[in-house]
Formats: structure tokens, sequence, C-alpha cells
């Protein structure tokens, strides 16, 4: 596909805007429009589909995600550098493109969603790629107010973000957030070539489903105890698991376990999800009645 839509091509705009990309804004762009189109699909049929994408950078994959079909895309962009080139693709698609200014991680999206499902999609600055999967991923209610996450990561992060105990060195906090509220698929792999700048390792592109109903636990105690467990992830969880508060409670760390229906002497990276979360709430439980 050499032309999706008849704006200049993205090169030439770049040029003209003299957007020189900026490494603490973890910018590397992406030119090539049958990547973009592959993304941008790969969130499922956009027709009707409110977008919400982190990063437009010079709009690559908003240009994307418009000629695909999407009813509205609301973009939030920190570097107001690149501006002026979102305002001539939202001049190319009248009413289609919302563009704020705005750092991601802080940002209200609720005055611009007016209550409608949205999917979130987009090339992720890597320097804020995991606390943003983490907002999204901890918002109470639950469901949350995204019904879909199509997002690039490193492809390292990507790993984490899907592993399970049977890929235990992948396997964390990340992996045990993610399979609690999601599922969560590698969808393909980008090599570094296809970004400008280039960066130094493989991406991957990740999509995350959200389960319906997941058990109930507080997300701050399920991080907590997978803070506690994987950050001595070599000891036994009667170790490990000592830097918990349980002061005054009625059991200490191994009848804790035990409740959990937990072997004591298991690593937490034997632990499955839903382990983690009977842990979780047999903590809050004790911690509550003390
Ligand atoms: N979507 C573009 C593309 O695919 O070519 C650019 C992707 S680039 C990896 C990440 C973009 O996120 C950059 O445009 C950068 O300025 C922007 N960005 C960085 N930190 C941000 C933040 N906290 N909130 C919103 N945008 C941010």
């Amino acid at each position: 596909m050499s032309q999706i839509d008849d704006l200049p091509p993205l090169r030439d705009i770049v040029r003209q805007y003299e957007l020189a990309a900026k490494k603490s804004l973890g910018q590397n762009f992406l030119f090539d429009l049958n990547l973009t189109a592959k993304i941008a699909r790969s969130s499922g049929p956009l027709e009707n589909v409110t977008v919400v994408e982190v990063g437009p950078g010079p709009g690559g994959l908003t240009r994307a995600l418009l000629a695909c079909g999407a009813r509205h895309v609301i973009a939030i962009e920190r570097d107001s550098r690149c501006l002026p080139i979102l305002a001539q693709i939202s001049g190319h698609y009248p009413g289609r493109l919302t563009v704020i200014e705005g750092d991601a991680l802080t940002v209200d999206l609720s005055p611009y969603l007016n209550g409608d499902p949205a999917r979130v999609v987009a090339n992720l600055p890597y320097n804020v790629a995991t606390p943003l999967l983490t907002g999204w991923l901890t918002t109470d209610p639950w469901p949350s107010w995204w019904e879909s996450l199509t997002l690039m990561f490193q492809r390292e992060v990507a790993e984490r973000i899907v592993a399970t105990p049977a890929e235990p060195k992948d396997y964390g906090r990340l992996g045990v957030l993610c399979g609690w509220r999601t599922y969560a698929n590698i969808l393909f792999d980008v090599p570094p070539s296809a970004f400008v700048p280039p960066p130094k390792v493989t991406s991957s592109i990740v999509h995350l489903a959200p389960r319906p109903a997941p058990t109930p636990a507080r997300t701050t105690t399920l991080a907590t105890v997978t803070q506690a467990a994987f950050g001595q992830r070599r000891k036994m969880l009667r170790q490990s698991l000592k830097s918990l508060d349980l002061s005054n409670a009625e059991t200490d760390v191994a009848g804790m376990i035990q409740r959990a229906g937990l072997e004591e002497t298991a690593r937490a990276e034997e632990i499955p999800v839903d382990g983690f979360v009977r842990l979780a709430n047999v903590y809050d439980e004790l911690v509550r009645n003390r």
C-alpha cells in the first residue's frame, strides 16, 4: 500500500516540520503505511469504533486508524511540535480526530468519551508504556472504560505481559496483573528497522481483551503481595512473604499461605494467577480483622 489517504507522505511532513525524534519522549516513528494499517486492523474492524491513541506523533498510526474507518480517534500527545501536523490530519477527516495536548499518564478522558466504550490502539512511548498499561488494568470498577488494548511494547515487556508459570523467567507482577484481568496475546513482532530512528530491540504488538468477571480482589493488595513474593523470587513463599505486615493478625505467614491453599515451600514463579488472588484476599481479611 503506497497511499492510504491524500495527505503528503509522512517522511515529507516530518522533514517539512523538522520533527527530529526526541529520545526523552520515547519517539520512534513508524512511516510504513502497510505496517500502520496492519496494526490498526489488528484491533478488529474499526467502523463505528472510538479509538484512544496515546502518542500519535506525526500521525502514521492515526492516519491508518482513520483510513480504516474509525468513527472517532482521540489522540493524546505530549509533544507540541506534533500539533500542527495533527491539525492537518484533523482537517482531512473533519470531526473525526480530537487531539489532546497532555500527558497520557494524568489526562482525564471522561469528558471526551461521553460514556462510550473505546479501544486503545497505540505505538507506546517505551519510557511510560508499563505505567500506562498498569493504570488501564487497575481501574475500579471493572470492566473498565476500554473494550480492548492493542499496543506496541518492547518484545521483552510483551513476553512478561503474556507470561504464566510455564515461562518462569518472564512471569512476574505484570503477568499476574494482566492474567487476572485480561486475556493477553502477542499478535506479531516488529523489527527495529520499521522505526525511525530504529530502537535497539525488537518490538511486539500485544492485544489485551478484558475478562468480564475476574475473581474480585483489591488491586492494591494484589500489588502488595506480588511485590513481596516476586521481590525475592528465588525464596520460598514462607520467607518472601515475611515482609507483609501481619502484626496482631490471627495467624502468621505460614497460616496465611495455607489458608490461600498454597504450599509454603513454593516460589512466586510457580504460583498461578488465581493463587495470588486468593493470597491477596486472605491477606486483606487478616488485616481487616486484627
Ligand atoms: N504513533 C507515532 C508512530 O507510531 O509513529 C509515534 C509513536 S512514538 C513511539 C511515541 C509518541 O508518544 C511520541 O509522539 C511522543 O511524543 C509521545 N509521548 C511520549 N510520552 C507521552 C506521554 N506521557 N503522553 C502522551 N504522549 C507521549
